[in-house]
């Protein structure tokens, strides 16, 4: 049982890896260096796998939310989006909605199990904005966690806030209380958002979610406020609210080794292999956990790999139209002979399934990154000094992949959307511009490595020196803890 009083935190990720990722990484944080106890809350099978992802050396406490995924009309056992085509991620949230009585009936057991002492603060999921109005009524603080960066969420929240304008007679679109972000065009957009006019089911969702943020006591971010400034200060003014950037956090090593996915590649395997190549000289290729192109793009991608004659390493997932747990299919999925000849060649190697993405971005090999642009990714890369290639692919990518090239300058974006048509001359001659010895490269690279020791300043806590992300951290949790000091007062009396 837990002691009396002890700083409990509950922590509440939606049921997606890209979104328990970085909610694991940041608990592990917290238990490092500030010694409190967490509760992490999910659906039963989710729970199960995180309980084989928690290092050892961890004491987070995992608690059960019931979730029956027959009654939402998903197959049994569906409890998480990872294992869902991409279409019906939507469906699984608006089922999410639903947990709302027994989270709350959660907390107050929660509070009785300390002996009427509520835990010093939830932090929730950008998708569970309800969980506010649970916290609100219980007197617990509350902040949401934002896995995705400050710009890329501030752009996503003014869209679902309300419909972007359109510029006559043209494809551009003028956030309408987001100025500092640059027009954005129609293709960056969510889809079926203009046609259906607020109503198709994203929008239903989020005209549901976002407005419960206002009861929320403000919103973490994993960035740091030196490259991802504006973003931030456009949910301090939205919301007025503080909007804490306390990253990057990114999961161990340790962490990920036991994240429970089947992996591709052994990591020993893989570094061998970029061991043998020389500094500075392999394209990385991966989009997320979700993401995957067409098998048209996928060939498209592969000619241009072979005409630029680059090094690389390149995870292929399934084409879209296959089924997301396919075996590989070389035969089908890449141009004819194409595995032979790059292993013949020793230029390129093709994971299967799942790469020791951090342990290849750390790699003195690798040269650039080129990414979906989730956030993960991104902070991966930019701690490590990678300059990026953009293929932004749903959600808020696009507008991470538009923060990296115009305001970051570490990135390129190659194409955009998982059916665009592009050819592969245009992604042969943007791949010549970033791993070949061109200004452009070279303008990147200082800026990446940049971006990287700014990093490192942020999140350095050593005697004598608090980095901004850290001081940050510090902040939230007086903020908790002031809360939390006058709800537990309020109880005694
Ligand atoms: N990842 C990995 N191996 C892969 C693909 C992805 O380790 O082959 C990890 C990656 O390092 C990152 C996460 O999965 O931590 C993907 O998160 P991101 O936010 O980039 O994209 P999402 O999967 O949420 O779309």
């Amino acid at each position: 049982a837990m002691a009396e009083g002890r700083e409990n935190i509950v922590m509440f990720p939606f049921m997606a890896q890209g979104h328990t990722i970085p909610f694991l990484a940041l608990a592990l944080h917290i238990e490092k260096k500030k010694g409190y106890s967490i509760t992490f809350v999910s659906t039963p099978l989710n729970i199960k796998k995180l309980r084989s992802a928690i290092p050892p050396t961890s004491s987070i406490r995992l608690l059960e939310i019931p979730f029956c995924s027959s009654d939402h009309g998903f197959p049994p056992n569906t409890e998480n989006t990872d294992v869902l085509p991409y279409y019906r991620i939507i469906d699984f949230l608006h089922a999410s909605l639903s947990l709302k009585p027994a989270f709350r009936e959660l907390i107050l057991n929660l509070i009785n199990e300390q002996h009427g002492c509520p835990p010093l603060c939830i932090i929730a999921d950008i998708f569970f904005g309800w969980t506010a109005d649970v916290a609100k009524e219980l007197g617990v603080f509350h902040a949401i966690f934002s896995g995705a960066g400050g710009f890329g969420l501030a752009c996503y929240y003014s869209i679902w806030g309300s419909l972007p304008h359109r510029n006559a007679d043209s494809d551009e679109f003028l956030l309408h209380d987001f100025p500092e972000a640059s027009r954005i065009h129609v293709t960056q957009l969510p889809k079926n958002m203009l046609d259906a006019d607020g109503t198709d089911s994203w929008s239903v969702f989020q005209g549901k979610n976002l407005p419960r943020w206002f009861n929320s006591d403000g919103v973490l971010f994993n960035t740091a406020g030196e490259f991802d400034k504006i973003g931030l200060e456009y949910f301090r003014r939205k919301l007025g609210r503080p909007a804490w950037p306390v990253g990057p956090i990114l999961l161990s090593m340790e962490g990920r080794a036991r994240s429970g996915r089947e992996s591709g590649i052994t990591s020993e395997l893989c570094n061998k292999w970029l061991d043998a190549k020389p500094a500075n000289s392999v394209l990385y290729i991966a989009f997320g956990s979700q993401n995957t192109i067409s098998g048209s793009q996928m060939k498209q991608l592969a000619m241009a790999l072979e005409d630029s004659g680059t090094n690389f390493i390149w995870v292929v997932r399934p084409p879209l139209g296959f089924d997301i747990n396919s075996e590989f299919k070389a035969g089908e999925w890449l141009p004819e002979g194409f595995e032979q000849r790059i292993q013949d060649q020793k230029r390129g190697l093709l994971v299967h399934k799942w790469a020791p993405q951090l342990e290849i971005l750390s790699h003195k090999s690798v040269s650039a990154f080129l990414t979906h642009c989730g956030w993960n990714s991104v902070l991966e890369a930019l701690s490590h000094g990678v300059p990026l290639m953009g293929w932004p692919m749903a959600a808020e990518q696009f507008f991470n992949s538009m923060l990296l090239e115009k305001e970051i300058g570490v990135s390129v974006e190659v194409a955009r959307g998982p059916t665009c048509e592009v050819k592969h001359e245009d992604i042969t001659k943007k791949i010549e511009l970033v791993m070949n010895e061109t200004e452009k490269r070279k303008e990147m690279r200082r800026k990446a490595c940049e971006v990287r020791d700014m990093i490192k300043d942020a999140i350095r806590d050593d005697e004598g020196f608090k980095g901004s992300s850290v001081k940050v951290m510090d902040e939230f949790f007086h903020a908790a803890f002031s809360q939390w000091g006058r709800t537990k007062l309020g109880q005694n009396h």
